[in-house]
């Protein structure tokens, strides 16, 4: 947003820059605008945060991000990885990290506490890796992008669903960056309830999930959508949703988190 030009447009502000000459007012914005700044306290250590508005360049140095030039742009390629997620109908996956502290924290805070701006944090953290990505070509341009949906009992208790608040954010930063992915909000829902898939196996999710999806626009699918959810574990969920779109057209389905819970993480 530019503040100046904002500001210039409210009757009080032009009134102030008829007393004052233009480059006293372009001065008095500057500091309006750099106050305005550090507001924004790094959700850390607390100092003045710039490109990320939780999170001091500092802080986002020491986050245990996965690097991705190690495994060429998909985490599918580290067999430790790929041999923990059996039976997965996805081409390629994109977590920032693993299931630890500060993430770990921060998606038990968006979805139990409501904290909305971490959505806003992810979405950014994530639109800086695909664009990386895309730009060295490890990654081709998705065409739409969507998110895992919640049953509609699970959503009206919770109040929202974190996966759509992070795919929103993901598809508005990703056009600050002038990549335009379409975001599909409806494209999937989740009609039929699921019990809760903690301590199950993966034959049992996969078992409980195969029916739980329904697309509802089958005519002008993308050939390559981004699928989008807060944490893959089994990845079975993703998964069933991947065979979903695939059994209608969709050729190339790239999954996309914020952590990747191998089975063995006990902090999930
Ligand atoms: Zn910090």
């Amino acid at each position: 947003m530019d503040i100046s030009r904002l500001l210039k447009n409210i009757p009080a502000a032009k009134l102030l820059q008829q007393h004052f000459n233009n480059h006293l007012f372009d001065t008095l914005i500057f500091y309006y605008h750099q106050s305005l700044l550090t507001l924004s306290s790094c959700d850390l250590c607390g100092s003045s945060c710039e490109k990320y508005r939780q999170l001091c360049q500092y802080c986002h140095q020491d986050l245990p991000l996965f690097q991705f030039k190690d495994v060429q742009g998909d985490l599918l390629n580290w067999p430790a990885i790929y041999k923990n997620l059996p039976n997965i109908n996805f081409d390629q996956l994109l977590c920032l990290a693993p299931h630890q502290m500060p993430f770990s924290h921060w998606i038990s805070q968006l979805k139990y506490q409501g904290r909305f701006e971490l959505a806003q944090l992810f979405g950014h953290l994530l639109a800086d890796t695909i664009s990386q990505l895309i730009n060295t070509k490890k990654l081709s341009t998705p065409e739409m992008i969507v998110s895992v949906p919640l049953h509609i009992s699970r959503w009206q208790s919770r109040g929202f669903n974190q996966a759509h608040l992070i795919a929103k954010q993901l598809q508005k930063h990703l056009a600050r960056q002038a990549i335009n992915i379409d975001y599909c909000s409806t494209l999937i829902t989740r009609p039929k309830k699921t019990e809760q898939q903690v301590g199950q196996s993966g034959q049992q999710r996969r078992k409980r999930l195969r029916t739980a999806f329904q697309l509802n626009n089958t005519v002008s699918l993308a050939e390559h959508i981004l699928l989008v959810d807060d944490v893959v574990t089994t990845g079975t969920t993703v998964s069933e949703i991947s065979t979903l779109l695939k059994n209608h057209g969709v050729k190339t389905v790239t999954v996309v988190a914020i952590t990747l819970a191998m089975p063995n993480d006990k902090n999930k």
